[in-house]
């Protein structure tokens, strides 16, 4: 069996090559803590840092647009890179975009919605108000290098939820942003990269063009928009 699936992988490698890598990142701090959060957290300089060697290695920083259409097409000239941020932190706009101007690369931020002005917290940082003011995140979707995708309203693992509370989940959120913003929002992650049949039916008929996993490595030729393997980005 093992043999098979080995064989089965190396074929559809083969027959898909990688066209890029979408990176999955959260949060931009000077001093990064020391607990179990630690690997949620980069430096601005290793942002920089990262952005300049991806540069030199011959990769093309792109929008989450973008590779839909690279998805479409199936090929393209050089290999891309797609920057994502997920949860909507507030460090995002302060520590991240500066460096993220200078380097003219675009990124996506997905917004858990109950996260804005920390209506709601995320309990995984106890005591801390990390989320995005409204004012903030209409400034940061104003960057013209800036998508602003959704990430649901309460942050669930969506694969533990009926369908009923899923599409609330999923459209509400989605509502939300575009009432916000002014104009439809059309990519989507899944929170902890939890899904099932169900989620990926209402992110279908919702209308959304990508979807985000949580973990897979690079984007292949012929790969479902609607289940997009990240690459984490790690600072040691
Ligand atoms: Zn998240």
């Amino acid at each position: 069996m093992n043999i098979l699936y080995r064989i089965n992988r190396k074929l559809y490698k083969l027959l898909h090559p990688e066209l890029g890598c979408i990176l999955m990142l959260h949060r931009v701090v000077a001093q990064r803590s020391e607990g179990e959060n630690r690997e949620l957290e980069i430096t601005p300089g290793f942002l920089e840092q990262t952005i300049k060697d991806y540069k030199q290695k011959g990769f093309r920083f792109v929008s989450i647009d973008e590779v839909s259409e690279i998805l479409e097409k199936g090929k393209m000239d050089k290999p891309f890179v797609c920057l994502t941020f997920d949860d909507g932190y507030r460090d995002n706009y302060t520590n991240a975009l500066a460096i993220l101007k200078k380097e003219q690369a675009p990124f996506t931020v997905y917004v858990t919605t109950g996260f804005i002005d920390n209506k709601q917290s995320m309990w995984w940082y106890p005591n801390e108000r990390l989320g995005l003011s409204c004012d903030e995140l209409l400034n940061l979707a104003a960057e013209p290098l800036c998508t602003i995708g959704a990430h649901t309203v309460t942050h669930p693992k969506l694969e533990n939820l009926s369908i009923q509370e899923q599409r609330v989940e999923i459209k509400q959120s989605k509502q939300d942003l575009e009432r916000l913003l002014g104009h439809s929002v059309n990519h989507f992650s899944y929170p902890h990269g939890s899904y099932n049949e169900d989620t990926i039916a209402i992110i279908e008929e919702s209308g959304f063009h990508t979807a985000l996993m949580a973990w897979g490595g690079v984007v292949r030729r012929g790969d479902n928009p609607m289940l997009l393997h990240r690459t984490i980005l790690k600072q040691e």
